[in-house]
């Protein structure tokens, strides 16, 4: 695995590098099975894997967990070299981003809700940094895990409006044995938190059944939903929506549904840690 800190240094390589396939995955590290899963898949579908690591200052709001969020590099190289990783990309925040910033990319649908209504500016820091990013490594696909259908949807959007030539993969999300989905950020949930946050899984997977029998309203599930998780969690949730997916339009009637695919989606605000979760489905 070669390591590489610049991107010139990156352009250099990608210039010999004509008659490969290149699938990318960016992350911001602290790699669990989840990141491992999309590096498996590009391997499956691409001549070259390129792995990136960069927390994205762009996304993360005042007060958010810009600071405490888990970092550890030494291992991260090692997983990503053990996955098969053939350039690890670890760009610096003055690469990224030289001083003043001169443009931004502004994300203006699909934010009115889940997590773009609870973080402001957050997704315009996403498209920013992962644009930036494709400019750099130019690959034939990039592999976005469901886990953050959001992010997902507006990437997809993005690369739609700007006509960039490259191919956004879905990558299923990645569990524990109790259904808790896999994240960098679970090591902040104290012992008793990781025990009750198995309830977001859980509750998910029970609103989704009774949104297949159609026999409530969507607004009484969203609430039913909530109460859930906030009294199984002890803590509270920021949102627990149901949405098509991926335009995030809100669900009028269940029946009008029956052709797209839904998301239920669940935010919760634990003591150190905000996480999030989601079950994409048909009806
Ligand atoms: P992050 O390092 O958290 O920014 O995540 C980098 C990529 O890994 C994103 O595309 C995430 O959606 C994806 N990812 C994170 N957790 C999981 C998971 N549990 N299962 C699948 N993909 C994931």
């Amino acid at each position: 695995m070669i390591v590489i800190k610049t991107p010139s240094e990156f352009q250099k390589w990608r210039e010999k590098q004509s008659d490969k396939t290149i699938g990318f995955v960016p992350t911001m590290g602290y790699l669990h099975d989840g990141h491992l899963s999309l590096i498996k898949q590009a391997k499956t579908d691409n001549d070259r894997v390129v792995a990136s690591i960069f927390v994205n200052p762009l996304q993360f709001g005042a007060g958010e967990d810009f600071t405490t969020y888990p970092r550890d590099l030494l291992r991260d190289r090692e997983l990503a070299k053990e996955a098969g990783v053939d350039v690890l990309f670890l760009p610096d925040k003055k690469d990224m981003y030289p001083s003043p910033m001169a443009s931004l990319i502004r994300i203006t649908q699909g934010i009115d809700t889940l997590c773009g209504k609870n973080r402001p500016g957050h997704f315009d820091g996403v498209a920013t940094v992962v644009m930036k990013l494709f400019q750099i490594v130019q690959p034939n696909s990039a592999y976005f895990g469901l886990k953050d259908a959001q992010q997902v949807a507006v990437i997809e959007r993005m690369v739609k409006d700007y006509f960039v030539p490259i191919e956004i993969v879905r990558v299923p999300t990645v569990r524990e044995a109790d259904g808790l989905a896999k994240s960098s950020r679970n090591v902040h949930l104290t012992d008793a938190e990781r025990r009750q946050a198995s309830a977001i899984y859980r509750t998910l997977s029970e609103i989704k059944e009774h949104v297949m029998s159609g026999k409530e309203t969507i607004m009484n599930l969203e609430l039913a939903g909530k109460k859930k998780v906030e009294e199984e969690t002890k803590s509270s949730v920021d949102y627990f929506t149901i949405r098509h997916f991926p335009s995030l339009d809100p669900v009028e009637q269940i029946n009008e549904a029956k052709e797209s695919e839904l998301i239920i989606a669940c935010a919760v605000a634990f003591s150190e840690v905000r996480l999030i979760d989601n079950i994409i489905f048909k009806l």
